[in-house]
This record gives structure tokens, sequence and C-alpha cells, in this order.
């Protein structure tokens, strides 16, 4: 029982570790040169900096340990989890930083009152004709649902930049169902939005402690670790798959150069893969499903890490900047405030990240002027300006944060429907971008094709 897993992002190791329990043969292919996709740890000035992602949440949404954590216990890393020293960030608005409003879920206000003149609500009226705010099996734009109840402040200073923040997306885009089905679940019942927050934080499980997690040396230790534990996997790096056709009652996957082409035989292929890949490798395998999974688009986002000399920072984990007040530094992450781990003698480390979905215009400067325009944006955001930086390092993701638009989750089970029971589609495309939601993708593809195999 052979079986091809196609990526070797977090989402594909997770499948191949699955695999390799359940003692199938595995053969994992990637195209770049490394493991762990957008997982990548890197040094900057003597210590490891994350270019991709940099932590993970530590629960789910029940209360219970994330697929992540499970992740981490599983492959012998639970001695180096820590937390963030600070959790607490602020909105850049009207040239201050203001604190985040207590009571908001990804900025969306369950009182009014605490809002403290970030953003002028809207009065909210009851919904008209008493009926919830969303149908049984109606989804919208979080954007789209805050500006009609609360109006556009609360929408462009608060949500915007929140869900911006995870998504590098706008949030009139992005599908309420897929980013907050906590929300979505209690707007469903209540009249109105103040209320459906109300409910939703309330339904909350019981849970004290830090939200979100990482590894002490960075996620990089993670994506080794799990690389690590595959033993007998046949690790096919810097090869790209170029097509998947059926050959009898399994696959054959097609490798490498067009000159230079390998097939491997297998009897299923798990995916886990970018949306658009994933679509062309699924043209000839389930065209529907094929077309459905090519619609997903995605934002492009560019990070750029600025070592300095030692400055002062303020007690905070980071900021985000909402589109509406004109720069092109949507977030910025103060490393070494965030992480006591990642705190050296006489550096300050900060991360800021530039590039919105629909407007990335600015990702087509040269990396020396992003580095200028941090840099220079920074200092006005926090009211001063900052030292040369010691080191810099731009990280560009192109195609980097999948735009989950109203009705994604009726797509998503469309194509996995209309998909053979050897296939599987796993990571960030479908289910969730964070590293939990993509782990779990990856074990329950692996479960799939076992289960496609033995039915
Ligand atoms: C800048 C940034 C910051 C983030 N921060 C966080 C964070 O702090 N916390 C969090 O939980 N999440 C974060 N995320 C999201 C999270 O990192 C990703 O959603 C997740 O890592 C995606 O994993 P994946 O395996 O699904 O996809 P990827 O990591 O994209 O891996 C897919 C792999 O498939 C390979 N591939 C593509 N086509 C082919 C082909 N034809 N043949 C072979 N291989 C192919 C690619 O090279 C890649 O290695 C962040 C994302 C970005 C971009």
């Amino acid at each position: 029982m052979r079986i091809v897993v196609v990526g070797g992002g977090i989402s594909g190791l997770a499948a191949a570790q699955r695999l390799v329990e359940r003692g199938a043969e595995v053969v994992l292919v990637e195209q770049g040169s490394r493991l762990g996709g957008k997982l990548h740890t890197t040094e900057i000035a003597g210590g490891p900096v994350e270019l991709g992602a940099e932590a993970f949440a530590v629960r789910d949404p029940q209360g219970n340990p994330s697929a992540a954590i499970e992740l981490v216990n599983a492959v012998g890393l639970a001695d180096s989890l820590v937390y963030p020293a600070i959790g607490k960030a602020a909105l850049a608005v009207d040239g201050q930083l203001r604190p985040m409003p207590a009571g908001t879920l990804m900025g969306v206000p369950g009182d009014l009152d605490a809002l403290d003149g970030v953003a002028a609500a809207a009065p909210e009226r009851d919904h008209d004709g008493g009926r919830p705010l969303l149908g049984p099996e109606e989804d919208t734009g979080v954007g789209v649902l805050v500006r009609r109840r609360l109006g556009d402040e609360v929408a462009d200073r608060l949500v915007d930049p929140m869900l911006g923040g995870v998504y590098a997306g706008r949030a009139d885009h992005l599908s309420l169902a897929v980013t907050m089905p906590a929300l979505a679940a209690t707007a469903r019942r209540e009249h109105t939005l103040v209320g459906a927050v109300r409910a939703a934080l309330a339904a909350r499980p019981a849970s004290s402690g830090p939200i979100f997690g990482t590894i002490v040396g960075g996620v990089g230790r993670l994506v080794s670790a799990v690389a690590d534990r595959l033993g007998g996997v046949d690790l096919r790096l810097g090869l790209p798959v170029r097509s998947i056709t059926p050959a009898g009652a399994g696959w054959q996957v097609t490798v490498g150069s067009t000159r230079d082409p390998e097939t491997i035989a297998c009897d299923a292929v798990v995916l886990a893969t970018p949306a658009t890949p994933a679509a062309r490798l699924l043209a000839e395998v389930a065209p529907g499903a094929s077309t459905l999974v090519g619609t997903l688009d995605y934002a492009s986002v560019a990070l750029v890490t600025l070592a300095l000399p030692e400055v002062e920072l303020p007690e905070l984990s980071g900021l985000l900047v909402p589109a509406t007040e004109g720069y092109a530094v949507k977030a910025a992450t103060f490393f070494d405030r965030k992480w006591a781990h990642m705190r050296r003698p006489g550096v300050t480390l900060v991360r800021t990240s530039l590039g919105r979905y629909g407007d990335e215009r600015v990702l087509q400067r040269s990396d020396p002027e992003l580095v200028d325009l941090a840099h220079a944006e920074l200092g006005q955001l926090l009211g001063r300006p900052l030292p040369a930086p010691i080191e810099s390092r731009v990280q560009r993701w192109g195609g980097a944060l999948p735009q989950y638009a109203p009705g994604h989750l009726e797509r998503v089970a469309s194509a996995r429907a209309s998909v053979p029971a050897t296939v599987a589609l796993a990571g960030a495309a479908y289910d969730g971008v964070g590293i939990p939601a993509c782990v779990r993708s990856g074990w329950v593809a692996a479960d799939r094709v076992l289960e496609g195999l033995t039915s």
C-alpha cells in the first residue's frame, strides 16, 4: 500500500506522520528544497527568527489541547513550549497607539461602551422583521455584516485590521462562517450583532492561560522533529509534482522537470499543496473539484524583519494598522517584547508586515525599498525616528494566505465529495489557515485515504 503525499508543509507532514503510524509506505514529494512550507525559522542578529508563522493556538474551540499541541507532544517537544510574555497589541488610529477595546471577537464589539473612542459605532437596532441576523445556511462577509449593523468605523478600524492581521485580507470579503464560526453560530439565533458577540463569548469554554504558544528555537524545530520521526518515508525534496493520472485501481504521479520526468505508481494520494497547484493536479482526477478548488484566491505579503540597536518600545506585543490610516505597514510584531526567549542583548527585533489583499502594489518595490519603507513607517507609528537597522530581512510570501469568501464551506464540501476515495485534500486551502487546523486536516486526509483503500 503506497501513498504519495504531495507538499511538505505542516499539513503534508502531519499526513505523512499519521500514515507512517498506520503502517503505510509513504512517498513525500516537496517541490522546494526544504520541508515546512510557511513554517520557516532562520537566524537573524545571532538568534532564531520566524520568516513565516510564529505561533499556534494551544486550544481548540472546545477548550481541548489543539492539534498543534498534540503534535508537539507526539514529537517530544512539550518541554520546549513557551507562551507570550505580553499578549496585548495596540491599534494605530488617529496618530496614536490605542489599546484594543475589551470584549471583542476579532474586533467585533460585544460592548459598545468599551470602544472608548477608538471607533464610533452606529446604534444597533433590532434586526428588521424580528429574524435572526443570519439564516440557517447563510454566510456573509464579516465586514459586510459589521458595516450594516455597526457602521463603517467599527468595520474599518477594529475588524478589518484584526482579520487583516491573520489573513492579509479585507473583512468585507472574508466568510463569517469560516473565519468566525462561533459568531456565525450565534448570529443564526441572535437579533443584534452585539448580542451575538456576547453570546459567542459566553459560550466559550472557561479556560485560563495563554491562547498561543510557540517552540523555543522556532517552529522550524517542530518541522524537524516531525521529519525526524518519518523513518522509512521516501522523502523527495526539490521535485514538483506535475500531474496525477488514473492508473488501474491506483494513480500515476509524475514528478520532476518536463525534460526529465519520473513517475511514481501508488494506491492513494494526499494533496497537501495550496489551492492553485491542487486545482491543477486535480484536473484529471476530479475536474469538478478542480474547478471548485481553483476559485480560491490568495493574498500575498512581505514580512520585513528589522534588528535595531536596542530601543525602548511600548509594553505591547505589537500593533495593527487599519488600512484607512494610509500606511503600507499593516502590522508589526515586537518579537523580543512578545517572546522572552527571543531577547538578546543590545538588539530590538521587530517584524513588520506589508501587503493587503486587492492592494499589493507595495510588494512591487525592491527589498531595500521595502526595508526603508518599513523602517520609516515604524518610526512614524511609534512617534519617533528609529536608529538604522543592524540587520534586516525581507521575506516575500506570494500567494500566502487563502481568502475564504462567503460560501467557502459548501465549496470545500462539494469538492471533497467529488474526489475519489483514494485521494484526499489537506491544507490551509480548506479548513483554516492556523497551524492546528492544518495539522488536523493532514491527519483527517490520511485517515480518509486509508479508509478509501480498505473499503
Ligand atoms: C506570513 C505568515 C504568517 C503566519 N503566521 C501564522 C501564525 O503565527 N500562526 C498560525 O497558526 N498560522 C500562521 N500562518 C498560517 C500557516 O503558517 C499556514 O496556513 C500553514 O503553515 C500552511 O501549511 P500547509 O502545509 O497547508 O501549506 P504550505 O505551508 O503552503 O505547504 C505547502 C507545500 O506544498 C509545496 N508544493 C506546492 N506545489 C507543489 C507541487 N506541485 N509539488 C510538490 N510540492 C508542492 C510547497 O512548496 C509547500 O512547501 C501564517 C502564514 C503566513 C504566510
